[in-house]
């Protein structure tokens, strides 16, 4: 199978104690473990012991990880991401507590991607034995899980084709200059699965994070959790709105700390076999906000 999903995003937070209330008591993650200087964070529907690192210093995408399915893909992921030139180096069990062992790649985007077969199984908080349909005491928005991120790098077309060598990644929709097969790529959507994507790139400085997201099941939620960022004077960047790629409906808002967020719901089921969707530049402000049409300030320039 190769990888199942983004499994966790690890960050850094400027000020802990902020952050936690934004992320325990805004968007109701459940706090796993405190350890080290760093506060271990999963969802209600996540079954794994953890999704979101919160660690205090700075700002920005320290790395994330992806979860495959069984441990002989870390060999295969090892070679393909040597063989396309990217230093790789092992991780041990335990290095991330509750996660196994796995492989850390730099990429040629210079994020720190790590790969790792499984991790502590906690569980859902409805379990698995006639499991009710969602927790009675959500905590503010109450995000079920993680979804997906967004990071930027210099080359776009070049990150498309490692993540198809590397993770067997394919492309569902995709920013291209023009419609010509050979024209260049400004951002490209990128998943393993049905789930529409698990990562995006978009052209911009290397290293960097644009956003990550989490799931939500559709428009009531989406607005739900809209109304719950005012009552909690979140800062929203934009929303709520829907994207016309991917077609999902969004807010973005920021943590204390300057890390974007997303809630996401919506989209529609990827297959490999489904022809790409490609966006030009004069519709990219239409792609990425469907309703407004135009692009505020702040998506464009404001990454951490
Ligand atoms: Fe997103």
């Amino acid at each position: 199978m190769g990888v199942l999903r983004m499994g966790y995003a690890h960050v850094r937070v400027t000020d802990m104690a902020e952050a936690k209330e934004h992320y325990a008591n805004t968007l109701g993650l459940y706090e796993v473990l405190e350890e080290d200087g760093r506060v271990y964070y999963k969802g209600w529907d996540e079954w794994d012991h953890h999704s979101v690192v919160l660690e205090e210093g700075g700002v920005g995408l320290v790395k994330f990880g992806f979860k495959v399915q069984y441990e002989d893909d870390i060999d295969d992921i090892e070679k393909k991401a040597q063989s396309f030139g990217c230093t790789v180096a092992r991780m041990s069990e335990g290095e991330n507590p509750e996660v196994s062992d796995g492989i850390r790649i730099f990429t040629p985007s210079e994020h720190v991607f790590e790969v790792y077969h499984s991790q502590t199984l906690i569980g859902t908080e409805v379990g698995t034995h006639n499991p009710e349909s969602f927790p009675r005491h959500l905590v503010g928005v109450g995000v079920p899980a993680i979804d997906h991120a967004l990071i930027t790098a210099a080359d776009v077309k070049g990150m498309e084709r490692f993540l198809t060598h590397t993770f067997g990644f394919f492309a569902t929709e995709r920013v291209q200059t023009s419609f010509d097969v050979d024209a260049d790529h400004i951002g490209t959507w990128m998943t393993s699965t049905n789930q529409i994507h698990q990562l995006a790139v978009i052209q911009g400085p290397q290293g960097k994070l644009h956003h990550f997201a989490f799931k939500l099941a559709d428009w009531t939620e989406v607005g739900h959790a809209a109304d719950l960022f005012s009552m909690d004077e979140v800062s929203i960047d934009i929303g709520p709105t829907r994207h016309g790629i991917t077609r999902g409906q969004t807010v973005y808002f920021f943590d204390p700390s300057g890390n974007r967020n997303e809630v996401f719901a919506g989209g529609y089921a990827a297959y490999p076999d489904r022809p790409v969707s490609i966006w030009t530049p004069d519709k990219l402000a239409k792609g990425i906000f469907y309703h407004a049409r135009e692009l505020n300030d702040s998506f464009t320039s404001v990454l951490t």
